[in-house]
């Protein structure tokens, strides 16, 4: 599907063509978004919201646009909800930070899953150790599927968030967050979703969800490198303390006392990243044309049929096998470590990541090193999942 659109996909690696399995660390880019990139270098590159100068105006136009294609993305009610950041990782600390500098007290609770990246753990443990409030964790099972039942009984009247992965990255996991929300709100407990691995992946409608926080990379849906978007519902963020403090983000300064600026503005202090969050418009743009319920139900083909192709591997072993998941494959062979395995797939021009994958929970609930993990992007074909298969077994071979 629409693989001439990413010309990377004509490299290869080591004289072999590349087969690139790797989608969930970060997606290869389509050629209208690396044009956009330099066209905005070529045309129009000034500073915004600023600027009396035409070119200014051009740059803040296109960046605001930008903002609506992701209001309209996530249908968040009002562009104001919607924070440009450098990627989840920032969308989540700033949320942990601001959040937790304004509601948490001593003795109070945040409420994490066994299966978050670290960029949903400690964010929320630095602002604990901060406030002296206490991390508790919600389980999953052998499948890899969250214990949903426990929540009920984790969440007390000290609980002040709830921060979950809408899909985890190491395992695949499609968390029902809908129940997650529901439950929570029905404690009063707001909810950050970790939208890392699933905005580009399946449709997200954040009032629908009734989320608190939507956090999420655009590397990781096709767009550049360094920008993220964290959405928040303004009951909360007019609330919560600034996250950084600069320009941008104030109304009036004086030694004595700053006040701070509107929402969105008032999230995002210093110079953004102009073009990349007009990369992120047109790798939007793109993923649109092509339709996310198409990709979604492209991904579940190539899910089904890699894992059956796997499956016949002798001592294959699968971590992560829950009944949704997005397409993503973390395995073992028998004992062979996944860091060789890694190591004789790419010289086949296999392109996985090995190790913990930024989720070392995870891997202790498992008592395991790491895992292959083969990731699917909307590119990936049938034949990638066999040269996978294939070059797994080859290196299987020359491993015993
Ligand atoms: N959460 C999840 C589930 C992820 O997979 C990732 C990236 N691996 C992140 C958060 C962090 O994203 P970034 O590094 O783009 O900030």
């Amino acid at each position: 599907m629409n693989r001439s659109d990413f010309p990377i996909l004509n490299e290869q690696v080591y004289g072999k063509p590349l087969i690139y399995l790797d989608n969930a660390a970060t997606t290869q880019k389509p050629q209208l978004v690396i044009d956009a990139l330099s066209d905005y270098y070529n045309r129009i590159n000034s500073n915004i919201h600023r600027g009396v100068h035409c070119l200014s105006q051009i740059a803040t136009n296109e960046f605001e646009m930008a903002r609506e294609a992701v209001r309209q993305y996530i249908n968040a009610p009002t562009t104001q909800e919607v924070v440009f950041t450098r990627g989840a990782t920032e969308s989540i600390n700033l949320v942990a930070s601001s959040f937790g500098r304004t509601y948490l007290r001593q003795g109070d609770e945040v409420i994490v899953s066994e299966m978050e990246h670290h960029s949903n753990i400690v964010p929320w443990q630095l602002v604990c150790e901060e406030r002296n409030a206490k991390l508790k964790v919600l389980p999953f099972n052998d499948r890899g599927e969250l214990i949903i039942n426990d929540l009920e009984t984790l969440i007390t009247e000290r609980t002040k968030i709830v921060a979950v992965a809408h899909v985890s990255n190491s395992l695949g996991t499609v968390n029902p967050i809908e129940e997650i929300i529901r439950i929570a709100h029905s404690h009063n407990v707001p909810v950050l979703v970790d939208g890392a691995q699933a905005v580009a992946h399946c449709p997200v409608d954040v009032q629908a969800l009734n989320c608190d926080f939507y956090c999420f990379s655009g590397h990781k849906m096709y767009a550049p490198m360094g920008i993220g978007v964290m959405y928040g519902k303004a009951q909360w963020l007019n609330e919560m303390k600034p996250y950084q403090g600069g320009g941008e983000m104030i109304k009036d300064v004086t030694f004595e006392k700053t006040t701070y600026n509107d929402l969105p503005f008032k999230f995002e202090a210093g110079t953004p990243s102009v073009g990349d969050v007009i990369g992120l418009r047109k790798a939007i743009e793109y993923i649109q044309s092509v339709g996310l319920e198409k990709i979604a139900n492209y991904e579940q083909e190539l899910l089904s049929y890699t894992t059956e192709k796997l499956s016949q591997i002798e001592g294959m072993r699968f971590i992560g096998e829950a009944k949704q998941k997005t397409g993503v494959i973390s395995f073992l062979v028998g004992n062979i470590h996944p860091y060789d395995m890694g190591v004789l797939l790419d010289h086949q021009g296999v392109a996985v990541r090995t190790g913990h994958h930024c989720t070392q929970p995870i891997m202790t609930h498992f008592a395991i090193p790491g895992t292959v993990r083969a990731s699917f992007a909307l590119y990936n074909t049938i034949e990638d999942a066999d040269k996978l298969v294939e070059a797994v077994i080859k290196a299987q071979r020359m491993l015993s």
